[in-house]
């Protein structure tokens, strides 16, 4: 498995447009739009920092996975990305080496990147995302 770079930190907020106040306005990053990915229940806001990105995730229903973790832990990051060269390969291996998914196929994530999430119980309670771009 070949890890390329951390490829985005995922901020749960509870609105795009407030968590807009702070991470485009005050830190100055540059906001290129929303996007919804119905079936994870969110909309997501990519802002690029250098060769890495902020995504911010807004819930569009109460049940959604990031409605859940702010009504657990309050705003703030979410799950960390890492991009890796073959998303495929890299969930085999992690599975051979007995490491907990979430998902044991890559699913579609915004942006039309291939995404999978490992377990946090697996990684010290980060929720990690892999994703191939
Ligand atoms: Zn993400």
């Amino acid at each position: 498995m070949k890890i390329l770079k951390i490829d985005h930190l995922g901020i749960a907020v509870n609105s795009i447009e407030e968590g807009r106040k702070f991470w485009g306005d005050a830190l100055g990053l540059e906001f290129e739009g929303t996007e919804t990915v119905e079936a994870q229940k969110v909309t997501t806001a990519f802002m690029p920092v250098g060769e890495s990105e902020v995504e911010l995730l807004e819930s569009t229903a109460p049940d959604g996975p990031v409605a859940k973790f702010i009504e657990k832990k309050g705003e703030g990051i979410q799950h960390v990305a890492f991009r890796v060269e073959n998303i495929e390969e890299a969930l085999a291996e992690l599975k051979e080496k007995g490491v907990k998914l979430i998902d044991e196929k890559p699913r579609m994530g915004a942006g039309g990147a291939k995404i999978a999430f490992l377990h946090p119980k697996a990684t010290k309670g980060v929720l990690v995302e892999l994703c191939e771009r």
